[in-house]
């Protein structure tokens, strides 16, 4: 097995600052399915975020009468959730079918749903595979093809997505919540990337609800970037204070910031560092059309962060001068 480094991730923005600080980083759940392709060589990652840490561990009741599942939580936890057991028994019953408790046990929700197929060809590198070296060819389809796809096969890979969870989940018309995610995609080709797979994982119709940082408001405006933010608060017998500083860096279109954690039990300062793509609003435009999007709403607030924050029945802005963008827009291009 290649050399890695391995790091633990403690909040989203410190696991996406580890993952972005290596191209070939991977974030590692349980490790049920990475570490086994890691022993064959398919996976072959410099290093591993243990995402485990992560505040994300929870299956909470919202308010419209649904569930939030955690990216963290593990398959036995959701599968005994008194909530899942109640709401959604057919969800239940697709995990528990699912590999065995020891595995569920470490296995996480986050882990499921991006798990590699399970096609004996593809975890052997001595086959070609075009799922695994695209253009190599797919031995699967004249060769062993037992559990791969009755629906969805094409003339590339017969495999099917392996997930049971991810078939009751779609039963259930569950919606994957990729937080900030458009926030992260740093340069051009990050941006073309996560709108393209946005695109193949929509049906025509089908809507991208994201949150954004408005480059148009940091056009003359300083007053984010003036002064440091200090926070605190104690937590068994410790006291912890944050200092934050924002800065532009006007080249990457980047809103960057540093954090800096201290405490009063003699640790070390802790450093952390995060930064944010920032969008102007025509360009956001631009880039979603190219992409086969209709922008349906874009303002500035009220939103989930905005102070103050989005309530009920207040209804969306129609500006878009302040520092956070709010988009709603539907896919009209065919996939
Ligand atoms: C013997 C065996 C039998 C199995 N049988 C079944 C079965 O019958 N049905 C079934 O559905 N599954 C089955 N599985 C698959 C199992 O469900 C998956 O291995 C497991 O769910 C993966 O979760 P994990 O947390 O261990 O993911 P990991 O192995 O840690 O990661 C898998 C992938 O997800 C990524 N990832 C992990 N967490 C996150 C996150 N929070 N955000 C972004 N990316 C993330 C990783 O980078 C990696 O690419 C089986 C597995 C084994 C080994
Ligand atoms: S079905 Fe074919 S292309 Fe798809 S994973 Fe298996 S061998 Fe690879």
């Amino acid at each position: 097995m290649r050399e890695f480094d391995y790091r633990r991730a403690h909040d989203v923005p410190g696991a996406l600052a580890l993952l972005d600080a290596d191209p070939e980083a991977r974030f590692l759940g349980g490790g049920t399915n990475l570490v086994d392709l890691m022993k064959t060589g398919v996976e072959r990652p410099a290093r591993l975020v243990d995402v485990r840490d992560l505040p994300l561990d929870r299956v909470e009741s919202t308010p419209d009468g649904g569930v939030r599942i955690g990216a963290t939580v593990t398959n036995s936890d959701l599968a005994a959730h008194p909530e899942i057991r109640r709401r959604y028994p057919a969800l239940t019953q697709a995990v528990l079918a699912g590999a065995s408790g020891q595995l569920r046990n470490m296995a996480t929700v986050g882990g499921n749903l991006l798990q590699r197929t399970r096609c004996g060809y593809f975890a052997d590198v001595t086959k070609p595979c075009n799922k695994r070296v695209p253009g190599s060819g797919c031995p699967a389809i004249e060769g062993e093809h037992h559990n791969h796809a009755v629906l969805g096969a094409t003339e590339h890979c017969v495999a099917t997505h392996p997930s049971d969870m991810g078939v009751a989940l779609a039963a259930f018309d569950a919606v994957v919540c990729l937080d900030s995610s458009l926030l992260y995609c740093h340069t051009g080709d990050q941006l073309d990337s996560f709108l393209a797979s946005c695109r193949h994982a929509l049906a025509p119709g089908g809507l991208l609800v994201a949150e954004m940082r408005n480059g148009a408001y940091f056009l003359g405006r300083t007053d984010l970037l003036d002064t440091s933010t200090v926070d605190g608060f104690t937590w068994r017998g410790t006291a912890y204070r944050s200092t934050t500083t924002l800065t532009v860096d006007r080249t990457a279109q980047l809103l960057c910031r540093v954090r800096v954690w201290t405490s009063d039990d003699g640790a070390p300062p802790l450093e952390q560092r995060s930064a944010w793509r920032l969008l102007f609003p025509l360009e956001l435009r631009h880039v979603l059309a190219a992409h086969g999007f209709e922008v349906l709403e874009l303002h500035d607030g009220p939103g989930p962060r905005t102070e103050p924050p989005w309530r009920e029945g207040r209804l969306p802005g129609s500006t878009t001068d302040a520092d956070r963008l709010h988009l709603v827009a539907r896919l009209t291009a065919p996939r």
